[in-house]
């Protein structure tokens, strides 16, 4: 406030001394007029211009009276209308700013409030339920008090998903919400972790029995029926309860432990369980491998395996699929499947893309360079997918690795296109208009919108490997893959069948049309090294001719 008083004042003063210099212009143009005036009437009323006949017209001639009154008036005037008008215009200026402040203002909190709540629920998201668990942790400790975390994670919500689409998860989820927030204090917070996964935060608890008594409350909660639509859903939710500072003192070791806990309490008759020593022995490599894994991906104890992907027409390679493992030194290598959900839940799933996506492109690069001109196919979770950094990112890794972008997949599931639609058409877009292509990852397993998969810039269809293992068994299966393959052919797509072991499947695959096949038949993922072998011993001339046909 004192500021812009301030810049009011200066203001002012700026534009009298300009509007100043306009009163002393008048004024010397009145003095100007009396000068001459009373010259003219010397020589007109007394017949020459001297000191005595000017003195004369000056006494005598009662107009010039008027004229010599005149700098008074003019100066007088000049001042106060300029003082006025440097008033009124400093005075909109400052309202103007005023306006401008407000609406900073309104965005930056606007800003703030996006960055630290979830845009479905609006509730208080991971990075806002972090911030105040380190707080109430902080309290808690110096007023040597007890606080408690709960972790609720929905059972069988993706079921939902699947069954119902999006739409009705998401109700589902904001019902969830509000239900919740009937159970809790003011000083209680609530937050949407991401996913089906919420966390409550009582910040002081005078008794353990009152963690029991506030999940029970939550169960019960969950009692009647939730309804979406004209459909009656049952909901339940299992619970994981850590205390601090008995169960750790810091915000992850909390936030792990009530993981583990929810975990158990999923397996459980109770539906909630509060974290012991003891369980960790139900998943003390879970336990471990979320605290390793941020270190795993900044160290580089990751290392990509690439699987050949064999074009049917040409008989050649047109590719790999980068697949990702975790070399751990007591564990050995981890598969993706055990560490990728863990990433996706602890945040760190960006820079686990950062780092496959660099080691691909130094990989695909080194086999251009010696003339093996293939494509790399690069997993992204739907988390990456929807980050509306991407396309940035994207952009930075292209302009550092010399390989065109054509030679580049990202293979993407339905699930992560259906989480939000709009947003997903518009970044795979842009990945599109890079030279990207985009590949409809395990289709067949998730919500199918083929209306919505019209409109994406998609080039190719993975069929799931659970329809292309059992299609020789299973007429059902074999029906899904022979129309999904003629659909994506109808769509101008091309279709890739994974997980082919056996030579009858391929030979199946091939009568029905498929175009590209990745599979134990052909090879399992090698690592980098192993796979140039394996293109060297399968004839890597020819497959190199064949590609610099397309
Ligand atoms: P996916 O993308 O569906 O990858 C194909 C999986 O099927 C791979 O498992 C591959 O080894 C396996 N596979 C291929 N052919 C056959 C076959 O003939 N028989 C059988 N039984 N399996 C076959 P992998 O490497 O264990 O990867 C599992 C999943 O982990 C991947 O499924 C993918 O969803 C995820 N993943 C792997 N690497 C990454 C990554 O870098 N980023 C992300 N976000 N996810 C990844
Ligand atoms: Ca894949
Ligand atoms: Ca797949």
């Amino acid at each position: 406030m004192e500021r812009l008083g301030q810049t009011f004042i200066n203001n002012v003063s700026i534009m009298k001394s300009h509007v100043t210099k306009h009163a002393i212009y008048g004024t010397s143009i009145a003095i100007s007029a009396i000068i001459l005036a009373t010259l003219l009437s010397s020589q007109y009323h007394y017949g020459d211009i001297n000191f005595s006949n000017i003195i004369t017209a000056q006494k005598n001639n009662f107009t010039l009276w008027i004229l010599d009154g005149m700098p008074f008036i003019f100066a007088f005037w000049g001042q106060y209308v300029s003082s006025a008008m440097a008033l009124q215009a400093s005075t909109i200026v400052l309202d103007q700013t005023h306006e401008l402040r407000n609406q900073t203002a309104a965005l930056e909190y606007q800003i703030m409030h996006d960055a630290t709540h979830d845009s479905l629920t609006n509730l208080p998201n991971r990075v806002l339920l972090r911030d105040r668990l380190d707080q109430a942790i902080h309290v808690a400790l110096r007023e040597q008090k007890n606080l408690a975390f709960f972790i609720l994670d929905l059972d069988h919500f993706k079921e939902i998903n699947d069954t119902l689409g999006h739409h009705s998860g998401d109700q589902v989820l904001k019902h969830v919400a509000l239900r919740l927030q009937g159970v809790m204090r003011e000083s209680d917070t609530l937050a949407r972790l991401g996913g089906d996964e919420f966390a409550i935060l009582l910040p002081l608890i005078k008794k353990r029995s009152h963690v029991q008594i506030v999940a029970k409350k939550i169960q019960n909660s969950f009692h009647s029926p939730f309804i979406v639509g004209d459909l009656n859903l049952d909901v339940q939710a299992s619970i994981g309860i850590a205390i601090s500072p008995e169960h750790g003192k810091d915000v992850d070791t909390i936030m792990q432990r009530a993981d583990v806990a929810m975990y158990v309490a999923k397996q459980n008759n109770d539906g909630f369980a509060i974290y012991s020593r003891k369980l960790d022995k139900h998943s003390p490599k879970r336990l471990t491998l979320m605290s390793e894994l941020r270190q795993a991906i900044e160290n580089g104890y990751l290392v990509l395996h690439y699987q050949p992907k064999i074009d049917l027409k040409n008989n050649c390679v047109s590719g790999v699929e980068a697949l990702v493992r975790w070399q751990h030194k007591t564990h050995g290598l981890i598969p993706p499947d055990d560490f990728i959900p863990l990433a996706e839940r602890t945040g760190l799933i960006k820079q686990l893309f950062i780092w496959v996506a660099k080691a691909a492109l130094v990989q695909a690069e080194q086999w251009h360079n010696d003339q093996l001109k293939i494509g790399v196919a690069i997993n992204l979770s739907p988390s990456t997918l929807l980050d509306a950094d991407l396309p940035d990112v994207i952009t930075g890794l292209l302009a550092s690795y010399n390989l065109p972008a054509r030679y580049i997949t990202f293979e993407i599931t339905e699930g992560s296109i259906i989480k939000d639609p709009d947003l997903a058409l518009k970044i795979l877009t842009r990945l599109a208009e890079m030279g990207i292509n985009i590949s409809i990852d395990d289709f067949g397993t998730g919500y199918s919108s083929l209306a919505y998969l019209k409109k994406l810039p998609v080039s190719e269809l993975k069929i799931d490997k659970s329809f292309i293992q059992d299609m020789l068994k299973n007429e059902n299966d074999e029906v899904i893959v022979r129309s999904t393959i003629d659909l994506a052919h109808n769509m101008g797509l091309k279709v890739v069948a994974e997980g082919a072991e056996e030579k009858e499947t391929v030979t199946h695959l091939k009568t029905l049309g498929c175009d590209i096949i990745q599979g134990y038949y052909y090879s399992k993922p090698l690592s980098g090294n192993d796979c140039t072998e394996w293109f060297d011993t399968h004839g890597r001339g020819d497959m190199n001719k064949e590609l610099e046909k397309n």
